[in-house]
């Protein structure tokens, strides 16, 4: 390849993109690009089209009907020359005076070789007609008045025109037939070429400002209409291209507005759209009160944190679990306002006092979770547990001036020697606080694996007592209450019994009702089971009326009870099957029972004592209940709970308060009843105090119903009768 071609072909390469810009814009000019075919497609474009097509067509017609005319009156013009042409040439000079100057013969030869089909020939003086050739004339006399006179046939191939001395340079006038036969074919194609010229015309500037107004106006517009249909079809994320319009005319101005707008809605949307998301995900994973994340972030937290290492040691965490002792009362006695605040105290002192790296948070009404990385600075869980007991208990929080102490339960696990899994480490964790509860509250809990064995156990237990129910496992003891002055029976206690059927060798194991009636209750078994209880109770009471004796029966009903089941509907009922008289029975409610829901609680009692049964208020002395409260509970009896009874001989705070209760009961008019009685020491002091009735162990333990029935038949009437 020679040097000049390689430069001609270096030069071609170069020219490529000039070319290729060149083209383009010509494309554009021309609307070959890719948006033209679209320009067509536009209903505005076939609109504009059709109304410049048309405009300029009737333009065009109008035009065109004053050019024919005009036309057709050039070609008369042409054939009225030809006449006169042939005419001048057959006008001999000089005739004899009235003579005709035109001979026949000549007259002739013009009559049919020329277009003229005939003629008169006048004198121009008197307009004296001199001769007269061919086919007749349509006017025959001549005056001044008609000298310019013109008269076409209706079928157009004749036309008569006058010609004047002037015209023929000769002194005659002639009167000319002229064929002219040949005018309106010539005006008829005259017409179809201006008409062929006029769509092409039309057509050619349609497409000409077509185009025009396809690239200035149209094609913007239609890229303003796509980028509209994109906002409107994704609002939040529209894909618009930049405008290739030039921002200066209106059009393009408008569109890079449009356009603007689009992109400001479209980031107000994201910004709406990120705050609402940031919100839901604060309500979802954050607590609102304290601020602190909830359960769910927590266990998120706690999984990252165990799951992130890096480090060279393997990572531990201490899982602390905690809540806050008797916070319900608080909460019921100053307020949701106190509580709430002492809630946020709580968050916030946990997380001051806490290494930057641990997660505290929220876990539920009024517990915390909190993990701690160990190692930094803290090396067990027990310690961080310590530390979190301390934090809470080292000064009390004050709310509306006013000091509470708070005290906690705390339960504490090992990542990862508690549980190779997080999860189970916080539950785990929560097992252990339960446990710090049970135990009685305001202490460390820390999680064993014989809790889990515990609580496996008491799955196998509640699994136990709903077979036991159905295999007739249950049955009732009776306690015998009596009235401590006269020493007559008054009434009994009905206390279940369990013997659990298994293959030990006496074929079954006793479970005493402080060990499942918790689980029970727990797990709602208590609805059916107190109900078994009181249907069996009221029957054995319905049993000893009939055969004699007025021996009320007491049942105790539990919170489950009191609140889950309908204990109104139960009890009318069971005093309508057994057919006991109401008066026989008595309910056991103990006093925390009542603090739940006080209003529940009032309307419940009244309901029941409606009904003609008795109430007592069991383990009083224990609870929290206010003295304006019991005021409004419509009850017969409180029963000391027994543990003041058990001490009232060795520690005078339980002597006194024994002695408070008797007289707080005498105060409402109500019965006292005295459980837990063992000695001749306690029935004295109860004797000294003024106490109603007593029932202990110094009398009976309680018996299956047919050995009651023989204590009683036995019974001499007297408490003395009793050992001492
Ligand atoms: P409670 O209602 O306080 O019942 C009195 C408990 O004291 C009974 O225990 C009774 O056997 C025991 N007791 C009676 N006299 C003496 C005494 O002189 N000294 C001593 N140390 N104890 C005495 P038990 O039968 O083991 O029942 C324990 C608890 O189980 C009951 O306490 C009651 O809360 C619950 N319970 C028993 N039966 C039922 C029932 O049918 N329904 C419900 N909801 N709870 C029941
Ligand atoms: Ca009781
Ligand atoms: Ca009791």
């Amino acid at each position: 390849m020679g040097p000049l071609k390689s430069s001609l072909l270096s030069s071609e390469v170069q020219n490529v993109p000039k070319q290729s810009v060149i083209s383009s814009s010509l494309n554009r000019v021309f609307g070959l690009n890719s948006s033209s075919p679209r320009i067509w497609k536009s209903r505005l474009s076939w609109r504009i089209a059709t109304v410049v097509f048309l405009t300029i067509l009737v333009t065009q017609f109008v035009i065109l009907l004053l050019q024919v005319r005009e036309h057709e009156l050039k070609l008369l013009n042409d054939v009225r020359e030809v006449g006169r042409s042939a005419i001048t040439s057959v006008i001999e000079d000089a005739p004899g005076l009235f003579e005709t100057p035109i001979t026949k013969h000549k007259a002739e030869s013009i009559i049919g070789s020329t277009i003229i089909d005939g003629f008169n020939i006048y004198s121009p003086k008197d307009f004296m007609l001199l001769g007269t050739y061919g086919k007749p004339i349509s006017v025959l006399e001549i005056n001044k008045d008609k000298l310019s006179h013109t008269h076409r046939s209706n079928d157009g191939r004749a036309y008569e025109v006058i010609y004047r001395a002037n015209d023929l340079r000769k002194p005659y006038i002639v009167a000319a037939r002229l064929n002219s036969q040949n005018v309106k074919p010539a005006v008829g194609s005259y017409i179809k070429q201006s008409i062929l010229i006029m769509l092409i015309l039309s057509t050619l500037v349609t497409t000409v400002l077509m185009i025009a107004l396809g690239h200035w106006l149209l094609e913007p517009i239609l890229f303003m209409r796509t980028n509209l249909i994109a906002a409107r079809n994704n609002p939040e994320n529209p894909k618009i291209p930049d405008s290739p319009y030039n921002t200066k005319d209106e059009i393009g101005e408008s569109i890079s507005i449009a356009q603007e707008l689009i992109r400001q809605n479209a980031e107000n949307m994201q910004q709406v759209r990120a705050a609402a998301e940031d919100k839901i995900h604060k309500l979802a994973f954050y607590d609102q009160l304290t601020g602190l994340p909830n359960r769910t972030l927590f266990s998120q937290k706690l999984m990252e944190l165990a799951f992130t290492q890096g480090e060279k040691t393997p990572k531990r965490l201490a899982v602390v679990t905690l809540d806050l002792d008797h916070f319900k009362d608080i909460n019921d006695s100053m307020g949701h306002n106190v509580g709430d605040a002492i809630l946020r105290g709580v968050g916030k002192r946990l997380r001051s006092a806490l290494p930057d790296q641990s997660v505290v948070a929220r876990a539920g009404e009024d517990e915390f979770a909190i993990t701690v990385p160990l190692n930094v600075g803290i090396n067990t869980s027990r310690e961080v547990a310590e530390k979190v007991s301390d934090i809470i208990r080292s000064k009390p929080f004050k709310v509306f001036n006013e000091n509470f102490q708070v005290r906690t339960s705390i339960g504490v696990a090992t990542y990862p020697d508690d549980g190779s899994d997080p999860s189970i480490v916080l539950k785990n964790a929560d097992i252990a606080l339960n446990r710090a509860k049970e135990e009685g509250r305001d202490r460390i809990s820390e999680y064993s694996e014989d809790f889990d064995r515990a609580v496996q156990q008491r799955f196998q237990l509640l699994r136990d007592l709903r077979d036991a129910l159905d295999n007739e496992e249950l049955t009732v003891f009776y306690q015998p209450q009596f009235d401590l002055r006269k020493g007559t029976i008054i009434g009994a206690e009905a206390l279940i019994r369990w013997w659990k059927k298994d293959n030990s060798k006496e074929g079954s194991t006793f479970i005493s009702p402080g060990e499942f009636i918790p689980i029970a209750e727990q797990s709602g078994l208590i609805v059916p089971i107190g109900a078994w209880v009181m249907k069996e109770a009221c029957r054995t009471a319905k049993k000893w009326y009939d055969a004699g004796k007025d021996i009320r029966i007491a049942v105790n009903v539990s919170g489950a009870q009191f609140y889950q089941a309908d204990l109104v509907d139960l009890t009318k009922n069971v005093l309508k099957e057994t057919g006991v008289k109401p008066h026989l029975l008595e309910l056991e409610v103990t006093e925390s029972v009542f603090m739940d829901d006080i209003s529940v609680a009032v309307e419940t009692l009244k309901e029941l004592h409606e009904l003609g049964v008795e109430l007592a208020i069991d383990d009083f002395g224990t609870g929290y209940s206010s003295l304006s409260y019991l005021r409004q509970f419509n009850i017969d009896r409180l029963k000391i709970d027994q543990s003041f009874i058990r001490n009232a001989l060795t520690n005078n705070d339980d002597a006194a308060i024994a002695k408070t209760i008797i007289n707080l009961g005498h105060s409402l008019n109500l019965q006292v009843i005295a459980e837990g009685v063992e000695t001749s020491d306690h029935e004295r002091f109860l004797l000294a105090e003024g106490c109603d009735e007593v029932q202990g162990f110094r009398y009976s333990k309680p018996v299956p119903k047919d050995e009651f029935w023989e204590f009683v038949e036995n019974y001499n009437g007297s408490l003395d009768s009793f050992k001492a």
